[in-house]
């Protein structure tokens, strides 16, 4: 553990938004920043949630609010200088799409990401941050990292910017059956599914864009298994995307917001839950009816549409996995076996405050400020940025790309005005740095 290197910035994580705020400190000109940051990514390669890269799948969102066209259109890092780098540019305007495939986003992004070779460390798994103390302050931070060999590895830095994206949230009723490679979340749905590749039985639990993906692509996986789309709701709604309610993603929203009371804040969120969750694309809907009208047809009845149906239970033996399924509306209840179950259930956005924990005693509840910098008491003096784990107090685009090109130029504005503690030194980076 003597890799000790001094960085003036450390992200942890290196999806879309610290690729954004490497791309925003470099073209706002804080070159102290941008080049003694570091960013710290567990995989061993860019990749955007790779689990679910599907075939037919497309963005939600259009490919103009990318890395940062909305903050700076004529960046050379826009989609649209990428496809003209990669020579598409024409064939994707015949497209006449403004929502690219999720494997042309992700390349995309690996593309912007390449960019920054010498500032990521990739396989580097952070698991723990300590406060560095002098005269009775927190004075600098402690950012330990394991790599894919085991290795541990320490840097230190002033300000920590923490943007690891959310972790598969797992109902309570499956929780005793962690380990068990037959029941998986949504995030690890291409590996797992390999892994079970002779399931036969299959249910998906998720009512959202992901389950509806999954859905599809078990329906096209094999033509002899038998999948149960298994929902709480009477039946599947499809995303709002209309232009006025769209307008909640548009950057200035986010001060409205901010600006709420916390009951007003809830309530607006409440009612703009639709934008984003349990609410797959209307296309993609029309084509699981399809299939569904499509086993009316030929009274050939494979799959299951169970809405309004709620797991009350599980249990698991060498014959399978057993769900208690009860019907909502007549509280009748079955008991149905499967080979294995895709647990579609969306994220939990708290995994910082495992990080954090060993700083709990100076960021209290992890209350987050307008400008995305975690609370602190006064003897606490490094700063501490989270994004995307701040939707509550932000916003629904908090947790999407919508303001990724404009939050990270607001960090690096705060940043601008942060008065160095201390020179910037990197004296160990190759050791990090692969
Ligand atoms: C399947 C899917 C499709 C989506 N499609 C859209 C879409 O079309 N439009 C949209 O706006 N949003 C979409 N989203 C929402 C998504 O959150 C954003 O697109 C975007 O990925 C957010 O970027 P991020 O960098 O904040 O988080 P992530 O993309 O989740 O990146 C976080 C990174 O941190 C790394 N990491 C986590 N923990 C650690 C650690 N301890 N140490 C080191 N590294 C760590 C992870 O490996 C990951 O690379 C989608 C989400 C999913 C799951």
């Amino acid at each position: 553990m003597n890799n000790t290197s001094r960085f003036s910035l450390v992200g942890i994580g290196f999806g879309p938004s610290n690729i954004a705020l490497a791309i925003a400190l470099r073209e706002q000109g804080l070159t102290d920043w941008a080049n003694h940051a570091l960013f710290m990514e567990r995989q061993p390669e860019f990749s955007w949630h790779k689990n679910m890269m599907l075939e037919n799948t497309h963005m939600q969102i259009s490919f103009l609010k990318d890395l940062v066209t909305i903050r700076n259109p004529k960046s050379e890092f826009t989609f649209i200088n990428y496809l003209h780098q990669k020579n598409r540019l024409a064939d994707f305007i015949n497209l006449q799409t403004f929502f690219p495939s999720r494997h042309e986003f992700n390349d995309y992004l690996a593309w912007a990401a390449s960019h920054f070779k010498d500032q990521t460390s990739y396989g580097e798994t952070v698991f723990d941050v300590q406060p560095i103390l002098a005269n009775e302050q927190v004075v600098a931070l402690q950012v330990h990292s394991r790599g894919v060999d085991g290795s541990e590895k320490v840097v230190e830095t002033d300000n920590l910017v923490i943007s690891i994206g959310g972790g598969g949230y797992i109902p309570k009723q499956f929780r005793k059956l962690a380990g068990d490679t037959r029941v998986f979340h949504s995030n690890d749905y291409k590996v797992a599914i390999e892994a079970n590749n002779t399931a036969k039985k299959i249910a998906v639990i998720g009512a959202g864009q992901s389950a509806a993906e999954i859905f599809m692509d078990l329906h096209g996986r094999a033509d002899d298994n038998q999948v149960d789309f298994v929902i709480r709701a009477n039946s599947i709604k499809p995303s709002d995307d209309s232009p006025f309610v769209n307008e909640i993603f548009n950057a200035e929203y986010t001060d409205k917001v901010f600006s709420k009371s916390d009951i007003e804040r809830e309530a607006f969120l409440k009612e703009y839950r639709q934008t984003n969750y349990a609410c797959p694309d209307l296309p993609l809907i029309e084509q699981i009816y399809g299939v569904f009208y499509e086993q009316k047809v030929r009274s050939h009845y494979r799959h299951r549409f169970l809405s309004s149906t709620e797991v009350a239970a599980v249990d698991a033996d060498e014959n399978g996995i057993h769900l208690t399924l009860t019907n909502r509306k007549t509280g009748d209840t079955k008991v149905c076996s499967y080979d294995a179950v895709v647990l579609a259930t969306g994220y939990v956005r708290d995994q910082h405050k495992t990080l954090l924990a060993p700083l709990s005693k100076y960021l209290g509840d992890f209350t987050v400020g307008r400008d995305y910098r975690i609370q602190s008491t006064e003897d606490f003096k490094p700063n501490i940025f989270l994004q995307g784990a701040c939707e509550s107090s932000h916003g629904l685009s908090d947790t999407l790309l919508s303001i990724l090109a404009v939050r990270s130029q607001e960090i690096g504005e705060v940043l601008k005005q942060l008065k160095q503690t201390s020179t910037p030194q990197v004296t160990d980076n190759t050791a990090l740095v692969d």
